[in-house]
Order: C-alpha cells, then sequence, then structure tokens
C-alpha cells in the first residue's frame, strides 16, 4: 500500500523524452517519501483508494518536481528600499555610498544581526519561494566579511531546513571589507587559510564562491579561494561574467565547478570551457531587469554548445529583491529568450544539477525524493506565461502535502 497517490497531469521534466517528459492523465505514487510509481492512470493495477492510504484527484491541474531556486542570498538583515528610493529621487551613486549605503549597508545590519533575528527575517522570504513551490533552496552568506557572521549567516540558513530543502554556499569572496581597502592580499589569505576552513570543519558549507568581476576580485584572487576549496574537497559556484568578461567561466570550469552564474559577457571560450567541464549556466533575469542591464547572456550559443541552462531567482537586497521564481521564469522567457519549457527545466532538473542534487531531485522518476509542486494551469506554460497570478495548488516535500499558496 503506498502512502499516497496523486492523480493529475504530470511533467516528470525528464530529458529526452516528449516536451515536459509529459504523461497526461497520469498518476504518482509515494512510499516513504519517495516516489515509488509513476505511469498513467489507466496502467494502475487497481482502483486508486485501493492503492494508497491518501488519494489526491488533481483533475486536469498539472504536477510538477518542486522547483528548486540554485542562486539566493536569502539570508540578510535591512533592505535597501530606501536606497532605491534615493535613486529614483535622483541621488547620485556616491551621495548614496556617503549615506552608508550599498553592500556596505547590509555587512552593517547584517552583523549587527542575531541568529535569530537572521533566521526570522529570512523565514518570512523563504515563505513566499515556498508559496511558488518551492521544495528546494540554495543560500549563500557573504554579508558578513568576517568569520562569526558568515558563521551566522549558514547557520541561520541551515537553520531554515525542515519543510524545505536548504544547500548552503560560501560567499567566500564577495567584497572587500572596508579594513582591509588597502590590503586585499591579506583578506584573500585571510578568507582561503582561516575562514574557509573553520566553517567547513564546522559542517556548514556544501559549496564555495566568489564574485569574479571588475568591481569584485581578480582571476588570480578567485583561483586561490577555489584551490584552498579544493583542498577541503568543496564544489565550487561563481559569479561570473555579470558586468564584464575576465575570464571567470574558463576559471571555473577548470576546477569541475557546478555551476558559473550570471555569464553576461561570457565568451566563447568560456562557453566551450564550461561545456567542456558540463558546468550548469544558472541565468538571473532578476539582477539583469533590477540593474537595467542591457547585455543579455549569449543563449543561444550556450544552448549551440549543449551547457544547460539553469534559472534562479539571486533573490538579494542590493540587485535582485525577487520573491518570485514564476516572475523570474517569465523574465527568462521574455528578456533571455528561453522558452517555457527551458524555464520550467531551469527551475527543476538544471536548478538541481547546478547544486549536485540531480540525482535525488529535479525531475519525477521513480526513487527520488517525492518534492512536488501542483499548479492550477491546463498547460505547463502557464507557469511563465501569467504575471502575479497564485497558480500553486500544493506543494509536496519529501512526500508531506503542504498548502503554503
Ligand atoms: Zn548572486
Amino acid at each position: 500500500m503506498w502512502d499516497s497517490l496523486w492523480l493529475g497531469h504530470v511533467a516528470t521534466m525528464t530529458a529526452g523524452g516528449g516536451p515536459y517528459g509529459a504523461i497526461r492523465d497520469g498518476a504518482l505514487a509515494i512510499k516513504a517519501g519517495r516516489i515509488a510509481w509513476l505511469g498513467a492512470q489507466s496502467a494502475l493495477q487497481d482502483q486508486p483508494e485501493k492503492l494508497a492510504t491518501d488519494v489526491f484527484h488533481m483533475r486536469e491541474h498539472w504536477i510538477t518536481p518542486g522547483l528548486v531556486d540554485c542562486h539566493t542570498h536569502l539570508v540578510f538583515a535591512g533592505d535597501r528600499a530606501g536606497e532605491f528610493e534615493m535613486r529614483l529621487n535622483g541621488a547620485a551613486y556616491e551621495d548614496i555610498a556617503r549615506a552608508g549605503g550599498g553592500i556596505a549597508a547590509t555587512v552593517a545590519a547584517t552583523r549587527a544581526a542575531s541568529l535569530a533575528d537572521l533566521g526570522a527575517a529570512s523565514a518570512g522570504r523563504l515563505k513566499r519561494l515556498m508559496a511558488e513551490g518551492v521544495t528546494t533552496v540554495e543560500i549563500k552568506s557573504g554579508y558578513g566579511l568576517e568569520l562569526e557572521t558568515e558563521k551566522r549567516m549558514l547557520a541561520a540558513a541551515r537553520g531554515l531546513a525542515g519543510d524545505v530543502r536548504v544547500r548552503t554556499t560560501f560567499l567566500a569572496l564577495h567584497a572587500l571589507p572596508q579594513d582591509y581597502k588597502d590590503n586585499r592580499a591579506a583578506y584573500v589569505d585571510l578568507v582561503c587559510e582561516e575562514m574557509l576552513p573553520a566553517l567547513a570543519d564546522a559542517g556548514l558549507v556544501d559549496a564555495v564562491d566568489a564574485f569574479c568581476e571588475g568591481i569584485g576580485f581578480s582571476a588570480v584572487e578567485t583561483e586561490q579561494l577555489f584551490a584552498a576549496a579544493a583542498n577541503k574537497g568543496l564544489r565550487i559556484k561563481l559569479h561570473a561574467e555579470q558586468l564584464s568578461d575576465t575570464g571567470g567561466a574558463q576559471l571555473a570550469a577548470r576546477y569541475q565547478a557546478l555551476s558559473a552564474d550570471h555569464l553576461e559577457y561570457v565568451s566563447e571560450q568560456g562557453i566551450a570551457a564550461m561545456a567542456e567541464a558540463g558546468a550548469v549556466a544558472v541565468l538571473l533575469p532578476g539582477a539583469f531587469y533590477f540593474l537595467r542591464e542591457t547585455k543579455k547572456p549569449p543563449v543561444e550559443k550556450l544552448r549551440a554548445a549543449g551547457v544547460k541552462l539553469a534559472l534562479a531567482t539571486d533573490c538579494n537586497p542590493g540587485t535582485s529583491p525577487l520573491l518570485s521564481p514564476l516572475l523570474a521564469m517569465n523574465m527568462g522567457c521574455t528578456l533571455f529568450g528561453l522558452t517555457p519549457e527551458e524555464a520550467l527545466a531551469g527551475f527543476t532538473r538544471e536548478g538541481a544539477r547546478a547544486l549536485g542534487l540531480l540525482g535525488d531531485i529535479g525531475t519525477l522518476e521513480v526513487g527520488k525524493a517525492a518534492d512536488l509542486a501542483v499548479w492550477r494551469v491546463k498547460h505547463p506554460a502557464e507557469l511563465s506565461y501569467w504575471l502575479g497570478a497564485s497558480l500553486l495548488r500544493a506543494r509536496v516535500f519529501a512526500g508531506r502535502a503542504f498548502n503554503d499558496a
């Protein structure tokens, strides 16, 4: 006897078959938190009510894998709405910086926040993601810029797990703290030789990340970090080629990165290196939109090279205060030219791949975790089509059904 049986149209999102890996009038059975059976309703051996303790009739609605938001900076204190308003009232960047704005504002607020404060502020944001079907979220640190706050951020992120799966990334090189502004090398050494080992030994780190950019950290500094991460046996991700081409994608590929993220300015060599290494391209249209950037990531070239495309909210207070995966999917289509199927794959199969979790989640297949989202739509393309609609009917995490919507 199965624990539960879900009846409806099923978008398995497995690759290689028909669009969306769809099974119309399908059935999905769950046992002990895992997918135990999957197929057409007509292939069930008996009446549904005789096969499972709980039977959920979703009729014409669609069941997809639970969404995977594979790039967020969800844990932080304060917000930057005041700065947003100043800018739109005509303040120059320097005025905002003088008023203590920019990333320094988030660093100061996050350093001052307790573990409980950080957890509470972030839980509210996570709830919004879950209300749009998220069952797995990656959360980066990077607003502490010193060991204790980075540790508190990662612990707060881990503390959000429960009805959702959380992966934590130590965003080791994000910004240079004020007190190291004349001594970059000392800060990079501190991160690589003290902070990274301490956080890894505390068991708080699933992956390591950096902001490789003209206004961030150089490829040489980033490589020093990657070598330290490799020493600790940790996988890497990279903010690469968002505002300029610094060769980050090639560097990430050389270190077998799970993903390189943003990629608006990625070169042909960067694309080839990523394809060769199997690194996922994580596209982040929220930041592109919020910053009113004009250079799009080269989606057609990435596609042609066979690089897998993931999508994420990049939820962060400075450049992407975005709490809607569905809006990110719409932006992926309207701004970057993804198809609705690619957008959904970007938030399921490829998002899972970008976290190294595709063996367990990201598609609906027997044996994988029973993480599902059920949608009030007649076709999966609607998920990328509507703006601001409330489409989630139910969310299932590890076999348990929630009514988050
Ligand atoms: Zn980011």
